[in-house]
Order: structure tokens, then C-alpha cells, then sequence
């Protein structure tokens, strides 16, 4: 019934990663503390250079991951502190990208839709000095981390390609290079964020094509972040997807896909979301330990890996710590309990 686990366990080995059983992670983005935001405020008003935003977004970068070190996380992420939004960093970066107006999204949050007006295309590395730089500050493994061309493409206006298809695949060409780079340069765990694609079902297959050409020939440990989806929609047919780990938002929705997973078994590694990255509430260990509880009714232990639901940039710091504290206290009690 379960056929993941035996392999990407094999997968781990191989690649030179040791996690133990549980690993816990975090999804990506992490609260800016408050010197970056007053520096990025600045920069903004033409009042910081680049170079001094730069070294603070640097330190920021260190600050994540000794925080993350302290808390006890087994796979960590640089956070993501040189970033505002996800789809707009990449598209700043990449050729073939205009920017909109500002256009309100989920909630109050505003930003710049970028525009498709020409060939998209990758001009050079974009995250790459970051994970290196994150990676050389920790013996513990770090992400590498991109945003995925479904995504992309249903996040930006497309005035060049004559379909959605045209522009998904020609983005996943472009990331392929960036993800192929991130690989060249020794990450080993590569997560693709695509949170958009549950958006449309009738397009699974188009994702699925896309994510193909995304990690084609690369040699590494592949997560997709989905949240806030119609995963009954999209489920198992999503578990196509060429990737090893799914990581999916799980406690937000009530942990309802644990009944989907009841139906269809989950047949590859999933990284849990056990905390809600939208409450301001650190939740109690218990609570915490009990949707670990429910996630291996339907999961082996040597396929699951623990983290919050998605990126915790909306949270402050201290709350961010809180949850990342509980979640590893409650991994630990569970693996004790596993062992013993
Ligand atoms: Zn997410």
C-alpha cells in the first residue's frame, strides 16, 4: 500500500543526508525583524543603499538560522529575508518580466503583479549566493528554494505567450536552469513552492508537465509546497508530480486531507503541517503531538516530515519561535514514544 518509503528513504542516504526520523523543517519565509523592516522602509525612500540593506538582510539571514540551530529544526531555511513577494522576486530577476500597478491580493496585502511582455528567460543565478551563503553558516542542511512556473504563470499577467500552457512551460525552462544551478553548487533538498496549483484542476496535468521539465536530470531530494487548496480536487492525481515530499497545509484545513488520505493512500514522503501559520496562538505541545498522532494513521513514520503549514512571514518573531519550539518538543516526544 505504502510505496514511498523504503525508496526516498534510499534517496536520502545516497544524496550524503542524515535526518533522523521526524525531520523537522519550516516551509520557507520566516518574520523580518524589525531593523530589517525599518531598513527596508528606508531603502525604499532612497535613504539606505543597497549594500547596507544587503548586509542586514545578511545578518538576518544569520539571525534565522542560529535561531533555528537553538530551536533544534533537522533541515533549515535561510528564510527568505531578501525577498517580498514570491512571485515578484523571481520575475524582477528573471528577463521577459514588466511589473503592474499595485493589485490587492489575499487579505490587505498589496503588491506588484509582474506581466509577461516578452520571452521569459533565465539571465543567471538568483537564490544561489543566498543558500550558499545560508549553507555556510550550518552543518545542518538547507533548502534550496523557488517559486514553481505554475505559479508563475497564474500569479502574473501574460501579454507574450499565446497560452497559459506557452507561458507555464517556457517558465519551467527558466526555473529548471535556476533549480540546475542551486544542484551545481551542492544543495541536495530543493523544494519547489506552487501554491497555485490546486487553483485550477483541469490544469493538474499542465503542472505536472511543467514540474517535469523543472527538475529534469537533477540528482536532488525534491519537496512542491501546496497550500490552501481543493486538494479533493486534485487528489491522488497530484501525487504524479515528479517530487519525493509534498509538503501541504494540513492544521489550517482542520486536518480534513487526512481523510482524503484515508481513501487514497499517500504514496510519497509529506512533510506535515502541524502548525497554523494564520493564528497568532503558539499551539500547546499536545495539540501538536495529537496531529502528529493523525498523520500517522494514514503515514509510516519513515515517510513523514513535520513543519508549519507554510511560510511564517505573516507572524511575529516571537510567535514564530513559540510555534517552531512546540512542534520540535512535541517531534521529540513522539519519536521517544516511536522508539520506545
Ligand atoms: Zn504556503
Amino acid at each position: 500500500m505504502w510505496r514511498g518509503g523504503r525508496v526516498s528513504r534510499d534517496k536520502l542516504e545516497r544524496l550524503g543526508l542524515k535526518v533522523p526520523v521526524l525531520p523537522t523543517t519550516a516551509v520557507g519565509s520566516y518574520p523580518k525583524f524589525p531593523y530589517l523592516l525599518e531598513a527596508r522602509k528606508k531603502f525604499l525612500q532612497g535613504n539606505l543603499s543597497r549594500e547596507e540593506l544587503l548586509e542586514l538582510e545578511r545578518k538576518a539571514t544569520r539571525d534565522w538560522i542560529e535561531l533555528q540551530q537553538e530551536i533544534g529544526l533537522d533541515v533549515l531555511v535561510d528564510g527568505e529575508m531578501y525577498r517580498g513577494d514570491m512571485v515578484t522576486y523571481f520575475a524582477e530577476n528573471m528577463d521577459g518580466f514588466a511589473l503592474s500597478g499595485l493589485v490587492r491580493s489575499y487579505g490587505n496585502r498589496y503588491y506588484r503583479k509582474p506581466i509577461i511582455v516578452g520571452e521569459v528567460r533565465w539571465t543567471g543565478p538568483i537564490t544561489v549566493d543566498w543558500w550558499k551563503f545560508a549553507q555556510g553558516l550550518t552543518e545542518k542542511p538547507v533548502k534550496g528554494m523557488v517559486t514553481g512556473p505554475y505559479t508563475m504563470m497564474d500569479w502574473s499577467f501574460n501579454e507574450y505567450y499565446p497560452s497559459r500552457r506557452d507561458a507555464c512551460l517556457a517558465l519551467a525552462g527558466a526555473i529548471h536552469k535556476e533549480v540546475a544551478e542551486l544542484w551545481r553548487s551542492g544543495a541536495k533538498i530543493i523544494q519547489i513552492d506552487e501554491p497555485a496549483i490546486s487553483a485550477r484542476p483541469e490544469e493538474l496535468d499542465l503542472a505536472i508537465e511543467a514540474m517535469k521539465r523543472v527538475v529534469e536530470g537533477i540528482d536532488a531530494y525534491f519537496i512542491v509546497h501546496i497550500c490552501y487548496g481543493a486538494f479533493e480536487f486534485i487528489y491522488p492525481g497530484m501525487l504524479e508530480l515528479p517530487v519525493d515530499n509534498f509538503d501541504l497545509e494540513m492544521s489550517n484545513s482542520s486536518l480534513d486531507l487526512v481523510e482524503l488520505f484515508r481513501k487514497h493512500p499517500f504514496t510519497k514522503d509529506i512533510s506535515f503541517g502541524v502548525v497554523d501559520v494564520h493564528s497568532h496562538v503558539v499551539e500547546e505541545v499536545g495539540l501538536i503531538e495529537e496531529r502528529i498522532g493523525k498523520a500517522l494513521e494514514v503515514v509510516r513514520p519513515e515517510n513523514l516530515w513535520i513543519d508549519p503549514d507554510c511560510g511564517l512571514k505573516t507572524r511575529s518573531v516571537q510567535e514564530t519561535i513559540g510555534k517552531l519550539k512546540n512542534m520540535v518538543v512535541a517531534v521529540r516526544k513522539v519519536r521517544e514514544r516511536l522508539n520506545g
